[in-house]
């Protein structure tokens, strides 16, 4: 009787053991993952950005200022790359400079773009 106590006791600290084992790897799994989730999702804006930041066309200072600081990052080698975000630039991988709208709507104006 005492032994069966046992054992069953030992029986029990065994299957709390697995619970623990089985929930720690069901749950690094979802975090891994919803992990790889986000990671594919950011890859995807990230592409999208790149792509949309050589302006076309009339170029609108404003519309490109999303955050509404005044200022916007433009490459000096290719005047029509514009971007809210400091960056590179897609043609010639130059790292694009921060300018406010002023200095960057005068840059294209001067390099014969038109601006709205
Ligand atoms: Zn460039």
């Amino acid at each position: 009787m005492k032994n069966q106590k046992k054992y069953m006791l030992n029986l029990f600290r065994h299957i709390g053991l697995i619970a623990i084992i089985i929930t720690l790897a069901i749950s690094s799994v979802i975090v891994y993952a919803q992990h790889e989730h986000s990671k594919s999702k950011e890859g995807d804006k990230k592409e999208k950005k790149t792509e949309s930041i050589v302006r076309e066309g009339i170029i609108d200072l404003k519309k490109i200022d999303k955050n509404k600081d005044g200022k916007v990052f433009q490459d000096f080698m290719h005047w029509n790359v514009i971007s809210d975000e400091a960056g590179k630039c897609p043609l010639c991988k130059m790292t694009l400079e921060e300018v406010t709208i002023k200095v960057a709507k005068e840059n294209l104006k001067k390099n014969g773009f038109k601006v709205k």
